[in-house]
């Protein structure tokens, strides 16, 4: 199962947390040990930081100055007559690298805090103010980013030239890539402006009217349950098919109450995306896709062809739902049921003591290499591992690295049911990504959305693999099977079907805003070209139930994650290609996932085109050999 997390340096979720599903406390994960980082927030070494940090933005500020007195002049800085800038710019870089480096220490230790005791005031408090001065570091940053963008080769390359700037060269080349979109800095900033009561507070909204809203559930019993969204979504996820009926009916009615605002938050959004771009493409065309493949770090052609293979391969995500639906005893899923796990076997197994599981990552990940083995002991033995059952703990999984010790550190909960089991060899994959990168400068070590799941899927992978050989209990076999089924219909029907509703609504976009129902029957359209027949109705509030739609910092937050599926089912598959050159090869392309666009990443390491669909095709092959295991399984 692939497990898509929430975290603080990965993105957020895709889906609502699991539920529990373990078998009780008395297979509870450990406590981690996080006293090597900081006492406490409330400690000394905690509030020196702070001061120390506030100290590092004060200088920032003073620091910018002649820069931002050369951003007129940018375009044609010179680095013979403008030696002083370079040196203005080269030692805020440095001074940038340690703001960056604190702010983020501190972050990330009131973040694990507060996951561990939602209720600790002291860990919310410092989020807070880590918050507002995170956005001082990036208001100092400003004219810096700027001039770099701007300024010529030559200049760019002076400044490059010194041991701290070196590491510089790639993040701030693909910023220049978008030298021709920039905008005067008195607009720029005019834009950063309003942003927050504007392209923002659009987000704000929708996190306010889905934070608030309440969903009657009519549950089979006859009783009716007033539910938050995130309560009503749990239930997607139960086994018992008629109470995530009546979640997914109480969740639409919700949605079609609130119907007119939330149109009018995607129309907001997209019509402000639309003038900017608008204002950008004052030398060139900016299109809407534009910004989300810059983010992600790929091309147009790679889009392409992972949609290309997409489309020509969607009958094999529906074969998994239709299989999934035998097993239901149903002839169609109905769209409250793409979430559902595997039915009920009549009594939940005896779950996985936690050492026992820590044990069967260890051998799935030593089968790659003895290193990778010695890595989640490692983990162990330092206790970066939280894993208990704790009142005040908040739900789902995530990895996190402090920037100055370099340490990673797996936060979940752990009760000994076989997905924990998947999440725990997921978070460690990340954990083992951070490891292999821990000599690396972090401005070379932040990798997009499109490769951040590669090391996390390949853990699973490896896992999947062990239990597929090692399990004696059937149940545990046709649970793994189930998972994939899951898995498949997910990454090639659902997240394409999400990537097409958008396409079409931002075509359409320009003429005028979408009206609600007109958004209800674009999403019918994506869902019909892409699940087709398989299901027996189609998801209408989609486009109003869904987060990814309305995030005012990230457009087309779908196709990443069918691309890093398949990513990393194409880099498992060359495991056994490769044999015993296949771990330092798998190192090296994680290494460099910071540095490198995704398709010289692909090329490099794996010696594959992934603009081309061949390569899609041979990872959606993978999918295929899963699915035909799965209806091998649903029909015996
Ligand atoms: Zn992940």
């Amino acid at each position: 199962m692939i497990t898509i997390h929430d975290t603080t340096m990965f993105p957020p979720s895709l889906f609502a947390p699991d539920g529990a599903t373990g078998t009780g406390q008395e297979h509870a994960g450990p406590a981690w040990d996080l006293s090597g980082e900081y006492p406490s927030v409330t400690s000394p070494d905690y509030t020196a930081d702070m001061d120390r940090l506030r100290g590092l933005i004060t200088q920032l500020d003073a620091m910018s100055k002649p820069i931002a007195e050369a951003v007129p002049r940018a375009a044609g800085l010179d680095p013979a007559k403008d030696r002083a800038v370079v040196d203005a710019c080269q030692a805020f870089a440095g001074r940038l690298v340690e703001a960056f480096t604190l702010q983020g220490n501190l972050a990330v230790y009131a973040n694990c805090s507060s996951s561990v005791d939602g209720s600790d005031d002291a860990a919310k408090t410092a989020r807070g103010v880590l918050q507002t001065l995170g956005a001082g570091i990036g208001a100092a940053h400003a004219a810096f980013k700027l001039v770099m963008a701007l300024c010529p080769d030559a200049f760019f390359e002076a400044f490059l030239s010194s041991e701290t700037t070196a590491p510089f060269r790639f993040s701030l080349t693909q910023e220049r890539k978008l030298k021709a979109r920039f905008l005067p800095l008195d607009v720029e900033k005019t834009l950063s402006t309003m942003s927050p009561d504007g392209l923002s507070a659009w987000g704000s909204m929708y996190n306010n009217i889905t934070g608030t809203v309440r969903c009657q559930v009519k549950k089979p019993d006859g009783a009716t349950d007033t539910l938050g969204l995130a309560a009503a979504a749990s239930m997607l996820k139960k086994p018992d098919r008629a109470l995530r009926e009546a979640a997914w009916r109480g969740i639409n009615a919700a949605m079609a109450e609130h119907r007119e605002s939330f149109a009018s938050i995607l129309n907001s959004i997209s019509g402000w995306r639309y003038a900017e771009a608008g204002l950008r493409s004052h030398t060139e065309k900016v299109h809407f896709l534009d910004k989300a493949l810059h983010q992600s770090r790929i091309g147009l052609a790679t889009l392409n062809a992972l949609m290309d293979a997409l489309r020509a391969s969607r009958e094999l995500g529906r074969r998994a739902l239709r299989a999934q639906a035998r097993h239901y005893g149903v002839e169609r899923l109905g769209p409250w049921d793409i979430l559902a796990p595997a039915p009920a076997r009549g009594g939940a197994g005896p779950g996985i003591a936690f050492k026992d599981g820590l044990e069967v990552v260890r051998r799935a990940y030593a089968a790659v290499d003895p290193s990778m083995g010695d890595f989640v002991s490692d983990m162990a033995k330092k206790r970066r591992i939280e894993g208990r059952v704790l009142d005040r703990k908040r739900p789902g999984a995530y990895c996190t690295e402090f920037p100055a010790s370099r340490n990673p550190f797996v936060f979940t909960t752990y009760q000994g049911a076989l997905s924990e089991l998947s999440t725990l060899a997921h978070e460690l994959g990340h954990a083992y990504h951070c490891e292999v990168m821990r000599d690396i400068p972090l401005v070379e070590a932040d990798y997009p959305m499109t490769l951040a799941e590669t090391a996390s899927t390949f853990g699973e992978a490896a896992l999947g693999d062990l239990l597929a050989k090692d399990a004696a209990d059937p149940g545990t076999v046709f649970d793994l099977a189930w998972a994939d089924a899951q898995d498949a219909a997910t990454f090639l029907v659902n997240i394409p079907a999400r990537f097409e509703f958008e396409r079409r609504f931002y075509e359409k976009r320009p003429s005028g805003p979408v009206s609600a129902e007109g958004l209800c029957a674009l999403t019918r359209e994506a869902w019909e070209e892409w699940y087709g027949d398989a299901l027996s109705d189609y998801d209408d509030y989609y486009w109003a139930s869904k987060l990814h739609f309305h995030m005012p910092g990230v457009s087309f937050y779908n196709f990443p994650y069918s691309f890093g599926y398949l990513f990393s089912l194409g880099v498992y598959a060359k495991k056994d290609e490769l044999g015993p050159r296949f771990h330092t090869a798998y190192v090296g392309l994680l290494r460099d996932t910071g540095r490198m666009e995704a398709e010289d990443l692909a090329a490099k390491h794996l010696g594959v085109d992934i603009t081309k669909s061949a390569f899609w095709e041979g990872a959606i092959d993978m999918v295929r050999a899963k699915v035909e295991r799965f209806e091998g399984l649903a029909s015996s």
